[in-house]
């Protein structure tokens, strides 16, 4: 240990090498005997505050962006990939462009095979994202930071086991949402949804719904709900709701909804976004419990956005 020391009557400091055994007087303030756990605490500790110290940067930083409206340009190209804007009341589109600049700037975009990006993609995925995030507090889809774009509709190859029969067959999506990963869309199926906003079909609202729902730990239709809205009261609706597509599906009734909301309560809950958003008219008229808890979930009317362009 080293162990500095003032010569009597000199003012040089000198060094004095001491023992590695050697303890410190009760003058040597400069000695500690640190054991290897609070090394290591101290060292999680410095960690856990620079991670913080980050996130907290981050958070400011985006936080400048939500009041900022979009530069001109790209809030032609958000008009033109998304009819629904127009309808929207004008606070929710001055919101709607803060959510957008938030995004666009959190958010990593990829094309894959040799799909080149786009601000017209960036655009119009951010702005059907940030549908859903219209009137909620809180992170810009903390649990996907990846945009993943491919040219058309994902064809893949599915192996299935029963038992000793091994089944291969070809399954095609029109996007996927990883858990805690990135989120995978067809540019062609994010047009022919975006650009009809009447059909109750868009690819972007369904797979950042399941962002959503996956909040509450899985993804089981169950998203993370505002304080004033009934656990109880949601689990009931979903519920029956839900088993009566599946009854209506079996026994092939119309559907306001989609039959591919019967496979699961989380398609359930992405395919009643889609439709509560594109027809949320419909959607009031004949499913009202259903409409009444998406409407206090998602914080918004679209059912009045549609009476309001008529
Ligand atoms: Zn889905």
């Amino acid at each position: 240990m080293r162990r500095f020391a003032d010569t009597a009557g000199e003012r040089n400091w000198v060094v004095v090498i001491m023992p590695p055994n050697t303890k410190g007087t009760p003058h040597d303030s400069r000695h500690f005997d640190m054991s290897p756990l609070l090394v290591i605490i101290s060292i999680a500790l410095a960690a856990l505050a620079a991670v913080l110290f980050r996130r907290r940067s981050r958070a400011q930083r985006l936080r400048q962006f939500a009041d900022k409206p979009l530069e001109p340009e790209l809030l032609n190209l958000l008009r033109q990939h998304m009819p629904l804007y127009e309808r929207m009341p004008s606070e929710l589109q001055q919101r709607l462009q803060g959510l957008v600049n938030v995004f666009l700037n959190d958010k990593s975009f990829f094309g894959s095979g040799g799909l080149e990006i786009t601000d017209e993609m960036r655009l119009a995925v951010a702005g059907n994202a940030c549908l859903l995030l219209l009137n909620r507090d809180g992170p810009c889809f903390p649990g996907s930071g990846t945009i993943l774009l491919y040219p058309d509709t994902i064809v893949t190859q599915a192996v299935t086991y029963d038992g000793p029969i091994v089944s291969e067959s070809l399954s095609a999506r029109l996007g996927e949402s990883w858990h805690r990963g990135p989120v995978i869309l067809s540019w062609a199926d994010v047009l022919r949804g975006v650009n009809n906003p009447e059909d109750g079909h868009n690819v972007v609202i369904h797979e950042f719904a399941h962002k959503l729902d996956e909040e509450n730990v899985s993804m089981d239709g169950l998203p993370v709900l505002h304080e004033h809205v009934d656990y109880p009261d949601w689990a009931r609706v979903m519920s029956e709701e839900f088993a009566d597509l599946i009854k209506r599906v079996q026994r092939n009734r119309n559907t306001v909804l989609d039959g591919y909301g019967s496979t699961s309560p989380a398609e359930f809950f992405a395919v009643t976004s889609e439709v509560f958003f594109e027809k949320g008219k419909r959607m009031k008229d004949r499913l009202p419990m259903l409409y009444a808890q998406l409407e206090q979930y998602y914080g918004v009317d679209p059912a009045g956005w549609e009476k309001r362009r008529n």
